[in-house]
């Protein structure tokens, strides 16, 4: 059964040691502003929020791409970038209702959680459990659903 990464933002205590995590895995370097996965932090609420691909079933970034550059990966079911499919339009950046995906310019890359092709390294080094990786049971989809939605509203609300 496939697996997915679920968050607990109560759990977060902005360490953001995944950030890190992620952004040496991928480009070997520890640079936040390339990682997969972004802690976003309103301090005045205390509140912590680890957020990055939700991997959508019906995805808006895959349906939108011009170049067949995304597609699903058959043993993760994440969704990966082919960077020499990929044309740069970033009609995917556009296209993602939670920002998760994102882009660098430095690398003139795409960059999209790819599940770390299926050891996800934020869950590795996230010392208070707050990202975990999880089978994908119909409760767990549930609850990352209901948790996708509360913070698509907390974002809303603090665009406003
Ligand atoms: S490593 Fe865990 S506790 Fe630290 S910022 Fe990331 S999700 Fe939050």
């Amino acid at each position: 059964m496939a697996k997915v990464l679920m968050l607990d933002p109560e759990k977060c205590t902005a360490c953001r040691m995944c950030e890190l995590a992620c952004s040496f895995f991928h480009e070997k370097e520890f640079r936040p502003s390339v990682s997969r996965i972004n802690v976003l932090t309103w301090e005045s609420d205390g509140i912590s929020v680890p957020m990055m691909c939700l991997q959508c079933d019906a995805a808006a970034c895959l349906k939108v791409c011009p170049s067949g550059a995304l597609s699903c990966s058959k043993e993760t079911g994440a969704l990966i970038v082919d960077n020499e499919k990929c044309i740069r339009c970033k009609m995917c950046l556009s296209a993602c209702p939670f920002g998760n995906t994102t882009y660098d310019a430095a690398t003139n890359k795409i960059l999209k959680c790819d599940l770390c092709g299926g050891d996800p390294q934020c869950v590795k080094f996230c010392p208070s459990g707050a990202v975990t990786y999880v089978e994908a049971m119909k409760g767990t989809l549930l609850k990352k659903k209901t948790y996708a939605e509360k913070f698509k509203e907390l974002l809303r609300e603090v665009k406003q």
